[in-house]
């Protein structure tokens, strides 16, 4: 089947008149369909009509531009089923990770529908008597929006509702992985009724759709999921235009001595493997008390011995395939990197020979330390390596060690070292007794240091696609001079207002 682009409501080929086709990562014989190579004038096409239709889309009641999320929530709820075996067969996740990603995608549909009847701002006292201030959230305007292909429903879902109900303009720039689902999603919108050029997708070359959605200044902000390498790239080319960054991860599970061991070994194995490890915020580094690791060692292994690798599609199927070869190559370098660091594999490390697809064995590397690049550089791959402590103030040191800080987690019977473990930990998230994944759609997701700074779900998520401005009202029918407060600082000639 050939895809197209969607622009100003009309399903077109793209200028470049080139297609590519995506294949299933499980069977690379599988061709899924044939999606458009889009160009720079498409993305300008694109922009074109987002910027058309912004400013009707923008005074339409926020409660009415919710409405149409409301449909869009409906409609994936309908389709939930086959919308997941659509994200098996392009993205190679199972099934049952399949349905969680619709889920979430319905949930987010929901939750931000009811922003609809909120988007607040504060009203304040002011530093005059007859002077009232408060803070409204705008539109933006057009924004551009780039995503990955780990979860092809939830990511580019999220951010195209929130932009929705905050009265934006969208151009989609997906990830060449997950066209389809794109597609998909985007007819489900069109579905609604929404009106024409409120939002517009251009598949593509990220270097070069992508390239102009970051470079055109009539898209005021790009709000970025994927690689920290890419990130950065947009950021430097963006220059002073809004960007919003969701990247990577290398995200701690912390195993103290007291804690329920087979509850932590099992949110290893869940936060570890599953997605094949394909999750920003996947357990990829086990950080043990050395009492016990031994002990973890041996239950890790009986827990992931077992797990079962085939098409995401078979119900039995515990571990799916990676995205594409390249990601297949990438995984099976660095554990050759952890062999020559010195790390002990005590599972895994290899292509298993027996399947025709993208497949990588479950490993698990122990004896590691936090300098070794396998413990420090995010593999995104079904690889999980142990590091062991004497101590807590030892256990947070190295799980801070790295450049990242998305997710992290630790596993304890005591409520002063969770707490203790909750205020140092630097991580945008932090689990107790519960693996580094599962987020929930009325609470904000997103990371620090060079994890990003995006912070998307629950109320936070309307500040990444709002303006806040802020207004005065003078009611006092006299010239606003500086209130007495201001007037004091004046005469100690301290400094004035801005
Ligand atoms: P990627 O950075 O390779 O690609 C992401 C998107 O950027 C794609 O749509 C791609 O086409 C586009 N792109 C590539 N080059 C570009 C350029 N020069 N200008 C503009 N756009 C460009 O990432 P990926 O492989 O698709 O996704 C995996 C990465 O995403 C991992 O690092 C993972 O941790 C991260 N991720 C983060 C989160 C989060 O919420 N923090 C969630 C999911 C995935």
């Amino acid at each position: 089947m050939k895809y197209q682009v969607f622009i100003d409501g009309v399903w077109q080929n793209s200028e470049s008149g080139e297609t590519y086709s995506r294949v299933n990562p499980a069977d690379p014989n599988e061709v899924l369909g044939e999606f458009q190579k889009g160009n720079e004038l498409d993305a300008k096409e694109a922009i074109d009509s987002a910027e058309n239709a912004f400013e009707t889309w923008a005074n339409t009641p926020a409660p009415k531009r919710a409405q149409y999320i409301l449909k869009a929530g409906e409609l994936l709820q309908s389709q939930k089923e086959d919308l997941s075996r659509m994200i098996t067969r392009e993205m190679g996740k199972t099934l049952r990770d399949s349905r969680e990603d619709v889920q979430q995608a319905i949930d987010l549909a929901y939750y931000i529908a009811g922003e609809g009847r909120r988007l607040l701002g504060y009203t304040s006292t002011s530093e005059k008597d007859s002077r009232f201030a408060f803070t409204l959230k705008l539109p933006i305007g057009t924004v551009g929006l780039i995503t990955p292909w780990n979860f092809p429903m939830l990511i580019p879902a999220r951010k195209i509702f929130y932009s929705l109900v905050c009265g934006n303009t969208v151009v989609f720039k997906p990830s060449s992985e997950a066209p389809q689902c794109a597609c998909r999603l985007v007819e489900i919108l069109e579905k609604t009724g929404i009106p024409k050029g409120v939002v517009n997708l251009v598949t593509g070359p990220g270097g070069v759709v992508g390239n102009i959605l970051v470079a055109d200044k009539r898209v005021h902000l790009v709000s970025f999921c994927g690689h920290k390498d890419t990130g950065a790239k947009i950021m430097r080319d963006a220059g002073p235009k809004r960007v919003s960054l969701e990247l990577g991860g290398k995200n701690p599970l912390i195993i103290m001595d007291d804690a329920d061991l087979d509850l932590a070994v099992r949110g290893v194995v869940w936060g570890g493997y599953a997605t094949t490890g394909q999750r920003c915020t996947a357990t990829s580094r086990v950080i043990v008390h050395e009492h016990i690791k031994g002990k973890v060692e041996k239950m890790l292994k009986e827990h992931i011995q077992p797990l079962k690798l085939g098409n995401g599609i078979d119900p039995e199927t515990d571990v799916g395939p990676l995205v594409n070869k390249k990601a297949q190559e990438k995984t099976a370098e660095y554990c050759k990197i952890g062999f020559d660091e010195g790390a002990k594999l005590l599972l895994g490390g290899h292509i298993p020979n027996n399947l025709q697809g993208w497949f990588f064995e479950p490993t698990l590397f122990t004896d590691c330390s936090q300098d070794m690049r396998i413990c420090k550089e995010e593999i995104f791959g079904p690889v999980v390596s142990i590091i062991s402590f004497k101590n807590l103030e030892e256990a947070i040191n190295i799980a801070n060690s790295v450049d990242y800080g998305l997710s992290s987690a630790i596993y304890t019977r005591n409520i002063g070292t969770a707490f203790l473990a909750i205020k140092k930990l630097q991580a945008g998230i932090t689990y107790v007794n519960n693996p580094t994944i599962g987020s929930e759609a009325h609470m904000p997701f997103g990371g620090v240091k060079f994890s990003g700074s995006n912070r998307e779900g629950g109320p936070d998520g309307v500040n990444e696609f709002t303006e806040s401005k802020t207004v005065y009202i003078n009611y006092s029918n006299s010239i606003g001079l500086q209130s007495p407060i201001q007037q004091e600082r004046f005469n100690s000639e301290t400094y004035g207002s801005p």
